[in-house]
């Protein structure tokens, strides 16, 4: 007879079963759902990087790991992988949610039809289950195929709500813009925001002045 192995007792990545504990005091610390080997593949440098006029909490920088399961997470449809990016930084991210709620950078409905998912929520499930539906597309042309100028263009609109305090979220910060634009949209509606991206392009770090975030 077959006994299924549980997911989470297999790394996300590589399928290698994860409960091989060689001390006792391994135990006692919070399962990863990544095996040692994949999880050390991932460079982790979190910073705060200071945008012209709005900070960034990021963690992974665009290096090929990170770069090839966010491909496989969000251009495979590859869901299961949504636990791996934020789950050892729980502990980091939770100060910056409380009081606050999680608005994520929305994405075009029909990719979020296409992939079954919507892949900033689900990377963000630990940090808050509830996301609050703020933002929405307007161009329906893909941000990467645009000239510079095009990028200027309004990317989002917001719905009316009354001024919270707000974590918006999103996966990569790229150039920053799209996350510039919503905090200005945000900002503008009243809200306090902050802003937190799973990962960012290295360069970022020669275009902005940053620091260490922990
Ligand atoms: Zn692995």
């Amino acid at each position: 007879m077959f006994t299924k192995t549980s997911p989470s007792q297999q790394c996300l990545i590589c399928f290698k079963p994860l409960l091989q504990v060689s001390h006792l005091r391994e135990l006692f610390k919070e399962q990863d759902v990544l095996c040692r080997d994949c999880r050390s593949k991932l460079v982790v440098d979190p910073i705060i990087i200071k945008m012209n006029d709005f900070d960034v909490y990021s963690i992974y920088p665009y290096e090929d790991s990170f770069q090839k399961i966010l491909i496989q997470y969000k251009d495979l449809f590859d869901e299961a992988l949504a636990p791996l990016f934020l789950n050892r930084y729980i502990k980091q991210l939770k100060p910056l949610i409380k009081s606050r709620q999680m608005v994520c950078i929305p994405s075009y409905p029909q990719h979020v039809k296409e992939r079954g998912f919507h892949h900033v929520e689900s990377m963000y499930k630990e940090v808050s289950r509830d996301s609050l539906q703020l933002l929405s597309k307007v161009s329906s042309r893909h941000q990467a195929k645009m000239s510079l100028n095009k990028r200027a263009e309004l990317l989002f609109q917001i719905k009316s709500n009354s001024p919270t305090s707000i974590l918006l979220v999103d996966d990569m910060c790229t150039t920053g813009e799209s996350l510039r634009q919503a905090y200005m949209l945000l900002t503008d509606h009243g809200h306090d925001v902050k802003c937190v991206s799973v990962g960012y392009h290295p360069l970022l770090k020669r275009q902005f002045p940053y620091k260490k975030w922990f």
